[in-house]
């Protein structure tokens, strides 16, 4: 019988890995688990109650307050809920991605989530993503990809998704937007992005989606069947 991986994405923001996770759980039967929302959903808790994102201790406290689920619902996604409430809409805005990347340098706020991620993780079967689960949270996963793409081509992207949502903002704003939060995830001292020595690095600038999402199933699909 196939065994059921633990499989790891990490990358910068808009390297297309929310999609090809979402495909990639979709076509294995697998769950996708998205870290970040747990970091966002941290930081709008903490921006609900008024905690300052350089409050550190404050910070940490707020994330062990948080009571985090993921909840399959029928338009075949993963939404998060925050102390009951669904925020996955909620947690989606430029200033929570900010608010995300600058509290996420916190140890604090990142032990606070890491037993958390193991747990929902642990079971296998599932598709992590993030910036570290290869490195830090699943540093024994079966398999690890590490998903890039050129800066213009992930802000395209990005500004593609907020249209969706109706926010419209600038293109070389999305840029510095893109470029400000890589470089916050790369230099923090902390679990910062990078690629674990054992992941395979995917540049999606020249993908589809597709092809993407079949490069890396058959893959894993390979590794399931030698168990
Ligand atoms: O993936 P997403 O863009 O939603 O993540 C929001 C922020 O959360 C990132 O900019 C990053 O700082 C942080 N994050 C993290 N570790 C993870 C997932 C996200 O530090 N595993």
């Amino acid at each position: 019988m196939n065994q059921k991986l633990i499989v790891a994405i990490d990358g910068p923001a808009g390297s297309g890995k929310s999609t090809v996770t979402h495909l990639l759980a979709r076509k294995l039967g697998y769950v996708h688990i998205d870290t970040g929302a747990l970091y966002r959903a941290v930081a709008l808790k903490a921006k609900e109650l008024g905690i300052s994102y350089d409050d550190a201790p404050a910070l940490g406290r707020c994330a062990l307050s948080c009571r985090l689920e993921f909840q399959w619902l029928n338009d075949d996604r993963n939404h998060v809920f925050l102390d009951g409430k669904n925020v996955s809409s909620l947690i989606r805005t430029p200033e929570i991605s900010m608010a995300a990347s600058k509290i996420s340098a916190y140890p604090e706020v990142r032990d606070a989530l890491l037993g958390l991620q193991r747990q929902l993780g642990e079971k296998g079967g599932v598709v992590l993503e993030g910036r570290d689960i290869g490195t830090v949270v699943f540093p024994n996963a079966h398999a690890k990809f590490f998903l890039t793409a050129s800066v213009d081509s992930r802000a395209r992207r990005r500004a593609v998704e907020l249209e969706e949502k109706g926010v419209y903002l600038d293109f070389e704003e999305v840029k510095k937007q893109v470029v400000d939060r890589d470089r916050g995830d790369t230099e923090r001292k902390v679990a910062p992005l990078k690629k674990a020595a054992d992941a395979l690095e995917v540049d999606t600038t020249n993908m589809t989606v597709g092809q993407v999402v079949d490069t890396l199933a058959m893959i894993v699909e390979e590794r399931s069947k030698r168990g």
